[in-house]
């Protein structure tokens, strides 16, 4: 191993997670053939390697200030607070990344890992359409193929974001088989990248999958965690006393946290759809009413039947609903480190209205279910606390059906 930078401990984040089988705790791991986990194991070694070098870290550390636009600014949101009447309120503006989103930090590291392995093409999944655009935009910036694969029933859906992916060079494979949704989209892709494993990288959208994908898009999304433990002292002059964020398959939520694991008195909380109701298929709340099972090549907590088999799940956010979450909350959730609430539809649609009218922003709806949280627990925290809130992205893309919806 060459030696070690101030950047790569930080990027290694805190509590030194996961072990070298990938395991954190019980969690995450390699529930693999073994021809895949020879593949896994050479991206795990690829990362771990280059993840030292200076060239890597200052290329990444270039995109991340020219090219996304980061430090995101934290912003103290004061209509809001006074609303809510209680906990001052602050926001990590990740919706003012380019294409609007967190997904963008890890797609860039992702794309210039893929480039600095030698591989020829990048394959994705994606359900509503985010992480296609955030790869198809990484893809088109290191100059790489993208072949993103998205369900048929999505593609009619989601007729912006496609067109996105298009305009940005990505080739879109529409999905015709099964459900023709996102479950669809991930065999189809999985199978072309079988073709040709050594030549083709599989892009993950979030801290889920076999390791190493859980550590490598956690250590990507860290940068929030990190700008934010240094901002929100430099603003307040102290830390937080709650980080919010929500959680699909966590890597926002991740990314936030990872730069408070060691602040015991910050507490973590992690917010999931409860959607339309707690039946089967109304929500997607996996780390609060799930339990421990394996999917999609690694154990955690999970939305499953007596067989073992993932349930359907649903929530208005389409980046939320999986029904599995990355190992590391699991974990987290165990220890007692972060706490996981759930917040449903109508919760989430009141926080979109309240954050735009109030406060000029327009939040993703996935984004909501934090803010919705913040705003039910404001008045019995008090106003001495401060809340920093993840705005994990810009709700442009969720307008038109707000609107519909609510008869705008
Ligand atoms: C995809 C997405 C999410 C959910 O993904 P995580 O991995 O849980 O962060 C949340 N917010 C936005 C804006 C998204 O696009």
């Amino acid at each position: 191993m060459t030696h070690t930078t101030n950047n790569s401990n930080k990027l290694a984040s805190a509590h030194m997670l996961p072990d070298a089988e990938g395991f954190f705790g019980p969690y995450g791991g390699q529930a693999i053939p073994p021809h895949l986990k020879v593949i896994m194991d050479e991206i795990a070694a690829a990362y771990l390697q280059i993840r030292e070098t200076q060239a890597y870290q200052d290329e990444l550390t270039q995109l991340y200030q020219h090219y996304v636009g980061r430090p995101s600014p934290i912003y103290f949101a004061k209509r809001l607070t006074e609303a809510c009447g209680g906990a001052k309120i602050y926001l990590k503006r990740e919706d003012l990344n380019h294409t609007g989103a967190h997904k963008i930090n890890h797609a860039l590291g992702e794309a210039l890992l893929a480039k600095h392995m030698g591989k020829s093409k990048v394959i994705a999944e994606t359900g509503a359409g985010q992480h296609g655009v955030a790869m198809a935009t990484a893809c088109a910036l290191v100059g790489l193929p993208c072949e993103i694969h998205m369900g048929a029933i999505d593609v009619a859906k989601e007729h912006p974001n496609v067109v996105k992916m298009k305009i940005l060079g990505a080739k879109l494979i529409s999905v015709e088989t099964g459900t023709r949704t996102l479950k669809d989209a991930v065999d189809s892709a999985f199978e072309e990248y079988l073709k040709d494993p050594d030549n083709y990288f599989y892009a993950i959208g979030s801290v889920v999958g076999p390791h190493p994908f859980p550590m490598m898009v956690r250590d990507f999304q860290s940068i929030i965690g990190r700008e934010a433990r240094q901002q929100f002292p430099e603003m307040t002059g102290k830390l937080p006393d709650y980080v919010v964020a929500c959680v699909g398959g966590g890597s926002n939520a991740m990314g936030l946290f990872s730069g408070f694991l060691d602040d015991e008195q910050v507490k973590l909380v992690g917010v999931e759809p409860s959607g339309n109701g707690l039946g089967k298929g109304e929500h997607a709340a996996t780390l609060t009413y799930g339990t421990p099972g394996t999917m999609h090549g690694f154990h955690s907590y999970m939305l499953q039947d007596k067989e073992g088999q993932p349930d359907p799940v649903y929530s208005i956010a389409s980046g939320l609903d999986y029904p599995s979450v990355g190992p590391h909350h699991s974990y987290l959730k165990d220890l007692g480190r972060a706490e996981y609430h759930a917040i449903n539809d109508d919760g989430c649609l009141d926080a979109f209205m309240k954050l735009s009218q109030l406060e000029g922003i327009i939040p993703a709806l996935e984004s909501a279910h934090a803010l919705a949280w913040v705003m039910q627990e404001a008045k019995n925290l008090g106003s001495e606390t401060q809340v920093l809130v993840n705005l994990s992205g810009r709700g442009d893309k969720d307008a038109d059906f707000v609107a519909d919806k609510l008869k705008l």
